[in-house]
């Protein structure tokens, strides 16, 4: 599942940001595509500079030890993704052009296989620049260790944007239409002209207001103020595979925050184990740890122990010892080759408080057993 940032860079989890910067400039050395020419070496490049990318950034770093590579990729465009990482500085000083032409070069010719897909421009309808997916939402959700066992199925209660029902996300008053963009006069491009010295130099760029369209909304939605989005609180069930580990990630696709012009962010559910009052988990076996009786131990016996499923019976086998363990097969978590087993750990108790009559019995054991006492 995703890229391993880590692995790519060949550092440690928790390198530092010096080892990191130390790692990615040597690995630039060898995969820049002004010094190897070779294809395997720029999607080499690529990879290295995505790692570095994130990987430097502590934001974007912490999301990705949380998220993985997919939630990088999900919350961020490729160009976001590379934006504030200082590989100019880093080109500069190895003698390499400069980041922002190769980046041009990548993003032109070769595009990236993630959230910058043409796609995302063809779909949109009536937004300029594709904006960036909807935000990411986070859920923490507590299962006892009895539905981790056996997985479950939990109905949650979220809050996210969705498009607004009135409008549907356009963000004009149904039947009202666009005017053309006072700031561009319909043209979409502002132009810019300055004059150095003989040189005329007209800069053109997008127009800010209309984003390029020309047009904007005359009359914006009463209900959503022609955000296009709306609170809203919705009910979904998540389906929980049977084995899951404190901290797994479930990714829920776009049930995260919708967004103008792109689509909707995704919902994240992160897991939490309840500790059991019982039981210890190792994996998939639990531990289950019982007192017994030592005339219990010497002589065997029957208990009773809990399971995650009810109550089973025990046999003790005559001269079990202090802190043996028994096996009950089957009777842990599920897992997805085998189910994990219960381990019940014996523990022997001594009393401490005796009847005269107890007392006097033991005594007796004693003298059979020729203890000096
Ligand atoms: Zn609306
Ligand atoms: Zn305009």
């Amino acid at each position: 599942m995703g890229k391993d940032y880590y692995k790519i860079l060949g550092v440690p989890r928790n390198a530092t940001k010096e080892e990191i910067k130390k790692a990615f400039r040597r690995l630039a050395l060898k995969y820049h595509p002004d010094r190897n020419k070779s294809p395997d070496a720029e999607e080499k490049f690529k990879e290295i500079s995505e790692a570095y990318a994130v990987l430097s950034d502590d934001e974007k770093r912490r999301e990705y030890d949380m998220y993985g590579s997919e939630g990088i990729h999900g919350r961020y465009t490729a160009e976001d993704i590379f934006r504030g990482a200082d590989f100019d500085e880093i080109f500069k000083d190895l003698g390499f052009r400069s980041f922002n032409e190769i980046f041009k070069r990548f993003f032109r010719d070769f595009g990236f296989d993630f959230g910058f897909g043409e796609e995302e421009f063809r779909d949109e309808s009536f937004w300029g620049k594709a904006e960036r997916k909807g935000r990411d939402i986070r859920y923490d959700l507590s299962l006892t260790l009895e539905e981790v066992a056996n997985g479950v199925s939990k109905e949650i209660e979220i809050k996210h944007l969705e498009k607004c029902s009135l409008c549907q996300g356009t963000g004009m008053q149904p039947g009202t239409s666009l005017k053309k963009c006072p700031r561009c006069n319909g043209r979409g491009v502002i132009s810019d002209m300055r004059r150095i010295g003989f040189t005329q130099i007209i800069q053109t760029t997008t127009c800010p207001t209309c984003k390029g369209k020309g047009v904007i909304i005359n009359t914006p939605c009463p209900k959503c103020k022609g955000t296009g989005l709306e609170k809203a609180t919705r009910r979904i069930i998540v389906n929980i595979p049977p084995g899951v580990d404190e901290g797994t990630i479930l990714r829920v696709a776009n049930q995260g925050d919708a967004t103008k012009g792109a689509s909707p962010g995704d919902l994240y559910v992160v897991v939490h184990v309840k500790p059991h009052p019982l039981f210890e988990r190792r994996g998939k076996d639990i531990i289950y740890e019982t007192k017994i009786n030592f005339i219990q131990a010497i002589l065997g016996a029957k208990v009773t122990v809990p399971t995650l499923n009810g109550e089973t019976e025990l046999r003790i086998p005559p001269g079990t010892q202090p802190g043996t363990i028994f096996r009950l097969k089957g009777k842990g978590i599920k897992g997805s080759w085998r189910r994990g087993d219960e381990l019940v750990k014996i523990k022997i108790e001594i009393p401490t408080k005796l009847t005269a009559r107890q007392k006097e019995l033991l005594k007796e054991l004693s003298r059979e057993f020729k203890l000096n006492n």
